[in-house]
């Protein structure tokens, strides 16, 4: 006998093409050949906010000693993809706004392994969030609620919570993948509690430069809320010798501190050659790294994404832009081009690149004259730059 039901076959990227309406970021001199120059400030200078609400009642606390980019309990050379969370056979609720599509449940299923990470049964909801595709996975079910193509919002029950799949025990693995649902791109995972915290508390993150991978962060005094934190542990910087560890897209932290209690606290690293002293309020995520040095952090992070020239450009224009990440290490990366109605023209990269200024010639083919845009996603950072075709003989 055959249980299993698995619906929405396909749910690796899909277009969506109204990212387009809200980029218009760009800077564009149609009177002239000129380069665009994108600065890109890695991480912001101001609180931000919790983006989706916590899936668990607040009761439950998260399992601290295996965090979001943590080494793999089964291979340390990987890292722990998501957040797991302490929820013995209870309702989950959507963290987001979004839609379900995929449902992947057997209600037999005691080892799971509906994909290679072993999630057991598990639902996928589809979200935005910035204007980029945002999937939310839920892993490790008894039991799916929710149906294939239903929608729901924050605090709608989508399922009980399990212990199926590759799980040592009862818990909900929550992991947010980034632009793309499926499984192997690189740079796509983000750190759940960097998005929601229990009830009152805040978040913090920051960057230790030069550090190795795991490398001990500690933070005085006990952030925690008791109850229902039973634990304390120390945060380590993420792992990321596993290429689908990804910082988040506006933080670009390497490592997080959630469920932080409104306080001031001091946080150190490396024998204290890295200190912050950083306040945190309820609801707010805070960039530790932010207090010191405003000016000199902008500057050290401003950075080449991408240029392109010339532009306007009649029959071809050449891209130059920036891959890997800060580390030096590969990254994946996606050039397209779309036109003013957001479908996809062309794709001009699509695969993993090494570290470095790379070189693009494109030349157009059929395209009528007109504006385009060039979507350039390089691992977790995605830019848009607009271009403008015209006639040869102009
Ligand atoms: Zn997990």
């Amino acid at each position: 006998m055959n249980f299993f039901r698995g619906y929405g076959q396909n749910h690796e990227f899909e277009e969506y093409s109204l990212f387009l309406v809200s980029n218009l970021f760009f800077y564009m001199n149609p009177r002239h050949t000129i380069f665009l120059i994108f600065l890109v400030i890695g991480s912001s200078l101001y609180p931000q906010q919790f983006r989706f609400t916590r899936p668990v009642p607040d009761t439950v606390q998260n399992n601290g000693n295996y965090l979001y980019g943590e080494p793999n309990f089964q291979n340390p050379l990987l890292a722990h993809t998501g957040l797991d969370i302490s929820i013995r056979n209870d309702t989950i609720r959507s963290a987001s706004r979004g839609m379900v599509t995929f449902v992947g449940y057997n209600p037999n299923d005691t080892v799971g392994g509906y994909e290679p990470g072993g999630a057991g049964n598990y639902i996928l909801v589809r979200s935005i969030w910035d204007n980029k595709l945002a999937y939310i996975y839920y892993f490790h079910l008894k039991k799916p609620i929710s149906s294939l193509y239903d929608s729901v919002y924050p605090g709608t029950p989508v399922a009980i919570s399990g212990n199926t799949g590759n799980s040592t025990g009862p818990h909900l693995h929550f992991e947010i993948r980034m632009f793309y649902s499926g499984y192997s791109y690189p740079r796509t995972r983000r750190n759940p509690e960097l998005w929601f915290g229990i009830q009152g508390t805040g978040a913090i993150y920051g960057r230790v430069p030069d550090a190795s991978n795991s490398t001990r962060v500690d933070i005085f005094p006990d952030p925690k809320p008791r109850p229902p934190y039973t634990t304390f542990s120390y945060g380590l910087t993420y792992n990321f010798n596993d290429t689908y560890i990804g910082s988040d897209d506006i933080y670009n932290e390497n490592y997080a501190f959630g469920d932080v209690k409104p306080g001031t606290y001091t946080i150190t690293a490396n024998g204290g050659a890295y200190r912050r002293v950083v306040s945190v309020g309820a609801g707010q995520v805070v960039n530790a790294d932010a207090a010191v040095g405003i000016e000199t952090d902008v500057s050290e992070q401003k950075e080449l994404i991408a240029e392109i020239y010339p532009n306007p450009f009649s029959s071809s224009f050449t891209l130059r832009y920036h891959a890997g990440d800060d580390e030096g290490n590969f990254s994946y990366v996606n050039i397209s081009l779309y036109d003013l109605l957001g479908r996809r023209i062309a794709v001009l990269e699509d695969g993993v690149k090494a570290a470095g200024v790379n070189e693009i010639n494109y030349r157009g083919k059929e395209e009528a004259d007109g504006i385009y845009f060039l979507r350039i996603v390089n691992g977790n950072r995605a830019h848009i730059l607009k271009l403008l075709k015209i006639p040869v003989n102009k």
